[in-house]
């Protein structure tokens, strides 16, 4: 019986092809949902066509599929979101909470990332700006079921954020967090690339009066030179010839210890392993893996 006490997702970007390290994520995800008895949602995060590789939504939910995953209910695409999107944007823009940002990267590449507030007050015209979100000078705490805990304080560690770029693309942390909550997930299992996102996604579930999901989030697979086994940097794409040790290592790299009898399984049977022997807290507890370390 499904339990709506826990309701996960996996929420890949079409920007690249799945490799080891998202088959990591989405299977960390994948089995702590079915371990709870939860359900486990698909959304596409394809907020930036520009970036997007063609086909690579079709391969990504093939290869979910040939690896043996099964989800729960429709596909969602934040492409169909994006009236929602802009509802929330407009309603923080009219009450001074967002505002518009003309600034040019030229004019910010001295602050290392942290916005300066230059146009806080200046009232732009949200046409050809950036919309930033102000943030409090607060600090936005939480437990990771695997990291311990992580904070952050948005003012002096951020600063006011983008919400929805120049050229009109809807950020990244608004979406997700609109979504999450559209969708009533409960668990957010995902790579610790996205740790420091977490205290803006906090903030802006407060604003919008959403409950605060579980975080757990997984080691980041790396490459010997530090390089994040992901969209930037070309790793070979998951071959559908390879699931069951593809499967069988992102297991170990979980600090799971299947059977070596497990190896002449079909991959449903490799889940099915992993679901019925899940233990989260074997994870380890580090923000990233080097791949060539992993058995
Ligand atoms: N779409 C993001 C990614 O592929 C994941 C977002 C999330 O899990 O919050 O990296
Ligand atoms: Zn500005």
């Amino acid at each position: 019986m499904k339990s709506p006490s826990y309701i996960g997702r996996f929420a890949p970007t079409p920007s690249g092809y799945l490799h080891f390290g998202s088959l990591v994520a989405a299977l960390a995800s994948y089995l702590d949902a079915r371990a709870a008895g939860g359900q486990w949602l698909m959304r596409m995060e394809d907020l930036d066509p520009p970036r997007e590789e063609p086909g690579a939504q079709t391969a990504i939910l093939n290869t979910l599929e040939t690896y043996g995953f099964e989800w729960d209910g429709e596909l969602v695409k934040q492409s169909d979101r994006h009236g929602a999107y802009q509802d929330i944007l407009n309603r923080w823009f009219s009450h001074g909470l967002a505002y518009a940002c003309t600034c040019s990267r030229k004019q910010l590449e001295n602050f290392q990332g942290l916005y300066p507030g230059l146009c806080r007050n200046a009232g732009h015209w949200p046409e050809n700006a950036a919309i930033r979100i102000r943030v409090p000078e607060l600090e936005y705490r939480f437990e990771d079921r695997v990291q311990g805990e992580f904070g952050q304080h948005l003012g002096r560690d951020v600063g006011d954020f983008v919400i929805r770029r120049r050229d009109g693309l809807y950020a990244y942390q608004l979406a997700v967090v609109l979504d999450d909550g559209w969708q009533g997930v409960t668990d957010i299992v995902r790579g610790a690339d996205l740790l420091d996102s977490t205290p803006r996604q906090l903030y802006l579930q407060a604003l919008l009066g959403l409950p605060q999901p579980r975080y757990l989030h997984v080691p980041l697979i790396t490459q010997p030179d530090g390089h994040k086994l992901g969209k930037s940097y070309r790793s070979p794409p998951l071959a559908a010839g390879e699931a069951t040790p593809l499967l069988i290592r992102a297991l170990r790299a979980l600090g799971q210890s299947p059977p070596a009898e497990l190896s002449f399984g079909t991959p449903r049977e490799v889940l099915h392993w992993g679901i019925t022997h899940w233990s989260a807290d074997l994870i380890p507890r580090v923000t990233a893996l080097e791949e060539a370390r992993i058995d």
